[in-house]
């Protein structure tokens, strides 16, 4: 078993349902139990059009018996399952789950980046991390969640409330 934090957005639809879809799914997923889920945060978009319009983001917490590979595997079919249309581009989504951090492994495959390459530049994937987990440390970085996220206050990021409200 290992202990996995993933990211969730939505920026399109009824993003808040969204997000509680995605929840629930997760949890029907053989080998993953969901352990814990942050507040809900309210984000601009970051490296996306200017008409992008914006995100809810939380964090949640899992332990699980799937390996990196196969986890991706069911993100990516509760993706599709909730709308997703199109992988890899920077656009409008009904829901996107990154992987930030598998225990504190490693993972450096083309399909794969754990950490998540970009979650120690964005406060909207560390301020809820911290809310959840403030120690976890990022394996490459041997910072914690909430020193790392200590160096955005810059962004701008609102909590929402909690995700099941
Ligand atoms: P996106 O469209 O932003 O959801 O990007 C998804 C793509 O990023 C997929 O093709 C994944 O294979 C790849 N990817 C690389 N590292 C990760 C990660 N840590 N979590 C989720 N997807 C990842």
């Amino acid at each position: 078993m290992e202990t996995v934090y993933l990211s969730l957005g939505s920026n399109e639809g009824d993003r808040r349902a969204n997000i509680a879809a995605a929840v629930a799914e997760l949890g029907k997923v053989k080998g993953i139990e969901i352990t814990s889920i942050s507040s809900i945060y309210n984000a601009a978009p970051i490296g996306m059009k200017e008409d992008t319009a914006p995100f809810l983001n939380c964090v949640a917490a899992l332990r699980t018996t799937l390996d990196p590979l196969e986890l991706l595997d069911r993100l990516e079919g509760v993706e599709l399952a909730l709308g997703r249309h199109s992988k890899g581009l920077y656009t409008d989504r009904p829901i996107d789950i990154d992987i930030l951090l598998y225990g504190g492994r490693i993972v450096a495959l083309p399909r794969l980046s754990v950490p998540h390459p970009r979650m120690a530049q964005r406060r909207f994937v560390l301020e809820p991390l911290a809310e959840i987990a403030p120690q976890v440390l990022h394996p490459v970085l041997k910072r914690t969640s909430s020193a790392l996220n200590a160096l955005t206050a810059d962004q701008q990021v609102t909590r929402e409330g909690l995700a099941h409200a």
